[in-house]
């Protein structure tokens, strides 16, 4: 017959330094119900799912944890913890997960947008010189082809806005048109916008790297070009 596990004396390192980082994550008082797993989509994935790292945490299970790939897949949705009737932030869990690793080490696809967008302005690796040219360029092909938007303005930079845009890079990198029906309806109720040209990217995938340098450093370009630079008092995040 199998052992009886004793609860007073499990070794819950990983629990312990999560809790001194996140002391009202509440772990002790997951009832195992599973409603976190039922709506999340990375269930299943890697043979974990959220209801089960809850457990295996509780049960010490630090090396089998932090060895999984599954912390990868979670996607930070927070559906887990919205759905939790004890209010356990799994999400919180998971990034304090990821951070244990070292940075280097991190998956390559996340680390290299999250270095890209540091470097230059937006995970795509795009200047800033060539997403103000994309922009302008397509707005002009707007105005030129497509009868009722004559008018239209897109700027970047535009000092005393009503409010700020980001803007996901994928798309003036790889298709600018699809930046066109956003504009259109801005057009069409009146908004006061400018996009910014410092960060303008509003993806962040330091957040998902779990690099809080690198997260922060980001936001805080970005809130000081638009309170110092460009003086609007609403930014719109597009993500
Ligand atoms: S929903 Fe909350 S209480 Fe239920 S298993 Fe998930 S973490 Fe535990
Ligand atoms: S935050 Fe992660 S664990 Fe929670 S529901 Fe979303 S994907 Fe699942």
């Amino acid at each position: 017959m199998a052992e009886a596990i004793k609860i007073d004396t499990l070794d819950v390192e990983l629990k312990e330094a999560v809790l001194d980082k996140v002391p009202d994550a509440n772990f002790d008082l997951c009832l195992t119900c599973g409603t976190c797993t039922g709506g999340c989509p990375a269930s299943e994935q890697f043979g974990m799912d959220p209801r089960k790292l809850i457990r295996m945490l509780n049960f010490g299970m630090d090396e089998e944890i932090l060895k999984s790939d599954w912390k990868w897949v979670c996607s930070m949705c927070g559906r887990c913890q919205l759905a939790c009737p004890m209010n356990i932030n799994i999400p919180k869990l998971i990034y304090n997960i990821r951070a244990r690793m070292v940075r280097e080490k991190r998956p390559k696809g996340i680390l290299g947008s999250c270095d890209q967008h540091i470097r230059t302005g937006s995970a795509m690796g795009a200047a800033k010189e060539d997403f103000e040219f994309t922009v302008l360029d397509v707005a002009e092909e707007i105005r030129e082809d497509h009868p009722g938007f004559e008018d239209l303005e897109v700027t970047v930079d535009r000092v005393g806005a009503q409010m700020v845009l980001n803007q996901n890079s994928r798309e003036p990198v790889t298709e600018p048109e699809e930046m066109g029906p956003l504009w259109k309806i801005l057009h069409l109720v009146g908004a006061d916008w400018t996009y910014p040209s410092v960060m303008w990217a509003g993806e962040n995938y330091c957040m998902f790297l779990a690099d809080d340098e690198g997260w922060r450093y980001i936001i805080e370009e970005f809130v000081l070009h638009v309170d110092n630079n460009l003086k609007s008092p609403l930014v719109v995040n597009t993500e």
